[in-house]
C-alpha cells in the first residue's frame, strides 16, 4: 500500500506553526512573507557573548552547526564538546547515526520555550538528516532541545543538556526509537524494532535482494531504500496513521518531508502481516520498494497499486490471487474502483489492479504498465475522464475496459465463468 500522507497535514501544520512562532519570539532573520520557513540568520562569531535572547539563539545556532559537522564527520570527541547533560542518551543517538550514511545534518530553531535568564535555553528544533544515496534532501523531524551556558578556560559556551524527538517521529527517524537496531547494507538502511532484532540479518538480506530486483526491473531503478520492520505498531498511531489500516496491510510506503515541508522521499514499512513467510515477505518487500522507486508518479490508486503488484509478482512461480477476487469476477466486474473506494475492498481490488496491468502488458509489452503510470502522472491526470484520455491515446482502452478484461482474466484463473 502507498500512503499519500495519512496524518501528514498535522505534521506539516506543526512545522509551519513552530516557525511562525519562532519569528514572533524575536529570533532574528526571515521575512514574514516566507511562510515562516526562513531560517535564523547565520550566527556571528561565536566568541561574542550576547546579552539578548536573539543573541543567545545565534550562539546556539553556532553550537548546532558544530554538532551537525561532528555527526557528519563521525567525530565523537567534537560531538561530546556539545554535550552538557543526558550524556548517555545523546551519545547513543550519535552512535546510532554513525551507523547511517549521513551526508548532511541541518538544524533550525523553532519555538523558543525558555531563554529568559540567558544561561538556559530551550526550543523546538527542526532536525534534518540526509542519507547519502537515499534522500535528495534532508528529511526533517522535530525535536525538543535544551541548552545551558557553561564557563571554561576559553570563555563561556552553550552545551546541549537535553535532546529528544517529539512523539510521532517514528517514520522520519525510526533510529530514534529506543530498542531499534539500525543496519546499512547494499542500497538499504534497515531499522528493526526490539522484537525483530534476532531477525535483522535475514531481513537485511531479503530487503537488499528486493532492492536489487526493483532496481533491475522498474524504469528509473532504485538506488537506495530505507526499510522499517516493526512488530509493535503502536508508535505509528502517534505518527498520525490509522492503526487498523496499518495492521491490515503487509507493508506501507510512507512519505517523509524535507526542508520546504514537501515530501522528498518515502520509507517502506514492513508490518507483522507482511512478515509471515519468506515468499510472502519477498512479494511485500518488492511491492513496497516499487512504491519507493516510483513515489513521485501521482496517479489513481488502482494504477499506482496495480503497477506495484505487477512488479512485485514478476517471476514468481506461485501467483496468489485472493478468493474474494474470484467471487467478484464471477459476479461480474465492469468498472475500476475510484480513489477512496480502492482500499475499502483490498481483497478484490489489489488482484484486479494487478490483472489490469497484466492485461496492458499482454497487449502492449512488459513495460506498458510503467508507461501508463508515467503517462498519467506526466499530464497530472486525476479524474476518470482525464485518465481515460491518456489510456485511450496510448493504449486504445479505458480504465473500465481494463477492469472488465481483468475481471475476465481473474475468472479464467479460477476456472469460473465471468459474469461480465
Ligand atoms: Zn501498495
Amino acid at each position: 500500500m502507498r500512503s499519500r500522507g495519512i496524518g501528514w497535514p498535522s505534521v506539516l501544520a506543526l512545522t509551519v506553526t513552530a516557525f511562525v512562532a519562532a519569528l514572533g519570539a524575536g529570533c532574528s532573520g526571515g521575512s514574514e512573507g516566507d511562510a515562516g520557513r526562513a531560517p535564523i540568520s547565520p550566527a556571528p562569531a561565536a566568541a561574542a557573548t550576547s546579552a539578548t535572547r536573539a543573541g543567545a539563539a545565534a550562539e546556539i545556532e553556532a553550537v548546532l552547526l558544530d554538532r551537525a559537522a561532528a555527526v557528519v564527520a563521525g567525530d565523537r570527541r567534537a560531538f561530546l564538546r556539545t554535550v552538557g547533560g543526558d550524556r548517555a542518551r545523546q551519545l547513543a543517538w550519535f552512535d546510532r547515526l554513525r551507523r547511517l550514511p549521513v551526508g548532511e545534518v541541518t538544524h533550525e530553531l523553532g519555538t523558543v520555550t525558555a531563554g529568559e535568564d540567558l544561561d538556559r535555553f530551550a526550543a523546538a528544533v527542526h532536525l534534518g538528516v540526509r542519507l547519502d544515496g537515499f534522500d535528495p534532501e534532508p528529511v526533517v523531524g522535530e525535536r525538543r532541545m535544551s541548552w545551558r551556558r557553561v564557563s571554561g578556560s576559553d570563555g563561556s559556551r552553550w552545551v546541549v543538556t537535553r535532546d529528544r524527538p517529539v512523539p510521532g517521529q517514528v517514520v522520519v527517524a525510526p533510529w530514534d526509537v529506543p530498542g531499534t537496531t539500525v543496519v546499512a547494507g547494499d542500497g538499504v538502511v534497515l531499522v528493526v524494532d526490539e522484537a525483530l532484532r534476532s531477525r535483522e540479518p535475514r531481513l537485511l538480506a531479503e530487503a537488499e535482494a528486493a532492492r536489487r530486483f526493483v532496481d533491475r526491473g522498474v524504469p528509473g531503478g532504485l538506488e537506495g531504500a530505507v526499510v522499517l520492520a516493526f512488530r509493535d505498531l503502536r508508535l505509528f498511531a502517534s505518527a498520525g496513521l490509522d492503526l487498523a489500516e496499518v495492521r491490515a496491510h503487509g507493508g506501507m510506503a510512507l512519505p517523509v518531508l524535507g526542508p520546504e515541508g514537501e515530501a522528498v522521499a518515502v520509507r517502506a514499512l514492513l508490518t507483522p502481516a507482511g512478515l509471515r513467510g519468506t515468499w510472502w515477505r519477498r512479494v511485500v518487500l518488492r511491492h513496497e520498494l516499487t512504491h519507493v522507486a516510483l513515489w513521485e508518479k501521482e496517479a489513481p490508486e488502482w494504477l499506482v497499486e496495480g503497477v506495484a503488484e505487477y512488479a512485485a509478482w514478476q517471476g514468481e512461480r506461485i501467483q496468489r490471487v485472493q478468493r474474494a477476487a474470484g467471487v467478484a469476477a464471477r459476479g461480474g466486474i465492469d468498472s475500476m474502483p475510484p480513489d477512496g473506494a480502492f482500499y475499502a475492498d483490498p481483497m478484490v481490488n489489489y488482484p484486479l489492479a494487478r490483472f489490469a496491468c497484466r492485461v496492458l502488458a499482454r497487449e502492449h509489452g512488459r513495460g506498458a504498465p510503467y508507461e501508463a503510470l508515467a503517462a498519467v502522472a506526466d499530464v497530472g491526470a486525476v479524474h476518470h475522464d482525464e485518465v481515460d484520455a491518456v489510456l485511450g491515446e496510448r493504449f486504445g482502452t479505458t480504465a473500465d475496459e481494463l477492469a472488465t478484461e481483468a475481471g475476465r482474466a481473474i475468472a479464467r484463473w479460477f476456472g469460473v465463468p465471468a459474469g461480465a
